[in-house]
């Protein structure tokens, strides 16, 4: 039973959203939100109350998904529900913004409504940034809610070949983002793996012959292993798999010669020196001791890169005997590879060999080779598998991410998953004003002094001949080959130094062939930026381009749900949610928090003696006093019409006095130029602050408004507070 409530719990708690969303687009879809009823001369308030329910539940579903953190691995393989939790925060958001569009849609004129546009928006940001239920869900529930406002507009010629434009667009919308986005990733991968797996089978073939297979796939294999350890790993599994391949090699050889010995000597990687790498022998003076290459008969085999067949050897002419050992047979061939020799195959034995078997010889010479070439394949082979899983799951992330913030921080991950870098710097690039910005700097553990990350972070430079400027212009990474030159051009302004950099790579932010700005990698090493390593960093930086310009449309949504649009001001529903905020952290902590309340004196003679736009204008530039005048953690609002209010956090009731007093005086000194000459306004201003004047919002906004009155009918143009108000109302009554 216990078991049963929880899970239904459980269901409810990660549904509950997704299906709010449901009931909300039901309610648009039924006609809950009728624009012309909501618009019209007479509010009916039942409509206006759903649309402002559905927008709310825009914002509070915007909030959640913001927040939402998918559960554990583990807690979702024990609940389906806790499984489709990630799914089912899409579906909210998708369900709850369509919604919200088409209460936009209603209130702007329905079929005809010049918001389409915005909708499609949606949709194309539904599909690139959602997992596939969520793109669906949204594409879904904006056909049906197109179609349910054809059935409630009337089916008239002129409206259905309006839902049927609206129908193609959507469909239009979803199907470019879908093939361009999904599509090109897909392919790239597709791409990927088949080569991948061709050079895998190629590679089986020729390795199973080495006997290398077991070597390399022994368990634990398979486990992900941070990139260093990954390196040694594959470093030591090659050194054994080439052993196994030359002992046998070795082995075999000295059967079939009867020799005493067979050698195999590697020259070191400057050539003047080879060591004893495996032999295969019966004596028991072998020594491992490196040796000049240029000394006794081996020299001359690595000097006239020739075979060579001695019928006695003289004393201390062959090194890997202690003593040298004279009078002995010998046969050597030397290994080279592309014009590089590489080492010495040598046998001995009492009898002298023949010419069939210094050939025998060069021919195992090449069969060592082939294994010691496989192995490094094999080892590229697996390090850039190990390079595409990290790169595949660094661009899953990047799918995730929502504002542009995150999405610059989730970049820098990517890129350390592929690269390993010092120092990583993001530049976004304003072609109206031709200017770039380093919106975001990371410094990596251990790259500190490589550049001043504070001189970074948010410098602005124009168009000029660095590299970033290039590589927007020419939409190609810079330097070529990953590394400065000695006489570079500077990367963002000659300001800027990277004097210690031997790795440097700037990479273009290409969204729909246009750069929105640069990816610069520093690093200290050399070699930091191979051609394998730039050509994936190149994707990835264009992936990060796409989910910027998705961040960038998610803040704007954000932005014009909390925002009021013709001030810039925190608009009334968000002030009141942030008021509770307030509110709630005072009380946890006593501090004080004031409430102001502003209302424009006379303010219907203004737009009947100048006009609606001159009175726009007004309360645009009373909203900048308000945004000046306060200190930056303080809130202002428009309240609503030409009412406005500002929230002080920490400060009483005279303080708040004498912060209302700076801003009526400063209102006072607004001019705002007209046709009938220079205008100017009054305001009057109510004051009333926790816990003092009140506990909770309601009272505190009904006692500001009180005190607000009071100003109004002492003559306007000042400030009063509600113990004023209340101590002018008793003296009257006494
Ligand atoms: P009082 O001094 O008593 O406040 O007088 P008032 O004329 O300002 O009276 P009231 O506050 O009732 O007037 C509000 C007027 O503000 C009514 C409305 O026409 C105007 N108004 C409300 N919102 C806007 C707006 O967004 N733009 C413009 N231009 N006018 C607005
Ligand atoms: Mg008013
Ligand atoms: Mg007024």
């Amino acid at each position: 039973m216990a078991k049963w409530r929880r899970a239904a719990r459980r269901a409810a708690k990660v549904s509950v959203g997704a299906v709010a969303g449901a009931l909300a687009c039901v309610t648009v879809a039924i006609g809950g939100v009728d624009g012309a009823q909501i618009l019209g001369e007479r509010v009916q308030l039942p409509q206006a109350m759903a649309a402002a329910a559905v927008l709310a539940l825009v914002v509070t579903s915007v909030i959640r998904r913001m927040q939402f953190a998918p559960p554990s691995a583990r807690a979702q393989r024990v609940s389906v529900w806790l499984a489709a939790a990630s799914d089912l925060a899409d579906l909210e958001l998708a369900l709850s913004l369509v919604a919200g569009m088409h209460v936009v849609i209603a209130v702007t004129g329905g079929l005809r409504s010049p918001a389409y546009p915005l909708l499609y928006g949606l949709v194309a940001f539904a599909m690139t940034v959602l997992a596939r239920p969520g793109a669906i869900a949204t594409l879904g529930a904006a056909a049906c809610l197109e179609a349910a406002l054809l059935v409630r507009s009337g089916m008239s010629e002129g409206h259905v070949i309006s839902a049927s434009l609206h129908a193609v667009f959507l469909a239009g919308a979803a199907v470019a983002h879908a093939v361009l986005v999904r599509g090109l990733t897909s392919r790239y991968r597709a791409r990927r793996a088949k080569r991948l797996e061709d050079e895998l089978t190629a590679l089986r073939d020729s390795a199973r012959d080495y006997r290398l297979i077991a070597a390399a796939l022994g368990p634990g294999s398979r486990a992900p292993r941070p990139r260093d350890e990954e390196e040694r790993l594959l470093a030591i599994g090659g050194v054994g798999m080439i052993g196994d391949a030359t002992s046998w090699v070795l082995g075999t050889l000295k059967r079939s010669l009867g020799a005493r010995t067979v050698a195999l000597l590697w020259v070191d990687d400057d050539g003047e020196r080879v060591k004893l790498k495996d032999v295969a022998s019966d004596a028991d003076d072998i020594t491992e001791a490196p040796r000049l290459a240029s000394a006794g008969v081996l020299g001359a085999v690595l000097r006239d890169r020739q075979p060579l067949l001695v019928a006695a050897t003289k004393p201390g002419q062959l090194p890997y005997y202690d003593g040298g050992r004279a009078g002995t047979a010998l046969v050597a061939v030397p290994i080279s590879e592309g014009g590089h020799l590489r080492g010495i195959l040598a046998a001995d034995r009492d009898a002298p060999f023949t010419e069939a078997d210094r050939d025998l010889l060069a021919d195992a010479g090449g069969q060592v080779l082939r294994a010691v070439q496989a192995e490094q394949v094999f080892r590229a082979v697996e390090r850039a598998k190990y390079e595409h899983e990290r790169f595949y799951s660094a661009t899953a992330l990047l799918g995730r991410a929502l504002t542009p913030e995150q999405v610059m921080e989730t970049a820098f991950d990517a890129c350390a998953a592929i690269a390993t870098f010092d120092v990583a710097a993001m530049a976004l690039y304003d072609k109206d004003r031709a200017k770039h910005r380093i919106a975001a700097v990371r410094v990596a553990p251990g790259g500190e002094g490589l550049v001043d990350p504070a001189q970074l972070k948010d410098l602005e430079f124009r168009d000029n001949a660095g590299l970033a400027s290039m590589v927007v212009k020419n939409r190609h990474y810079l330097p070529a080959g990953g590394e400065p030159r000695e006489v570079s051009a500077p990367i963002y302004t000659r300001k800027v130094k990277v004097d210690d950099a031997k790795s440097l790579l700037v990479l273009p932010l290409l969204s729909a062939d246009e750069a929105i700005g640069t990816l610069t990698l520093v690093a200290r090493a050399e070699k930091r930026f191979s051609s394998d390593v730039r050509e994936m960093l190149a994707v990835i930086a264009n992936q990060v381009a796409i989910a910027l310009q998705n961040g960038f449309l998610y803040k704007k949504m954000e932005t014009m749900a909390t925002t009021d649009g013709l001030t810039g001001l925190t608009n009334h529903r968000t002030f009141q949610a942030r008021f509770e905020d307030l509110l709630q952290r005072a009380q946890r902590h006593n501090h004080k928090v004031a409430l102001l309340l502003c209302d424009v004196d006379h303010f219907k003679k203004v737009n009947d003696t100048y006009g609606h736009p001159i009175g726009d204008e007004v309360l645009r530039r009373v909203a900048k006093v308000l945004q000046e005048v306060p200190r930056k953690i303080d809130i202002p609002a428009r309240y609503g019409g030409e009412e406005f209010a500002v929230l002080l956090d920490n400060v009483d009731v005279a303080q708040a006095k004498a912060v209302a007093d700076r801003i009526r005086i400063e209102i006072s000194k607004v001019v705002v130029d007209t046709d009938k000459g220079p205008l100017s306004v009054t305001e009057s201003v109510g004051v009333a602050a926790f816990p003092d004047d009140g506990r909770d919002r309601a009272t505190l906004i009904e006692r500001a408004d009180l005190a607000l009155y009071h100003a109004k009918h002492t003559g306007r143009n000042r400030v009063v507070t509600w113990a004023e108000a209340q101590a002018a109302k008793t003296k009257k009554a006494s």
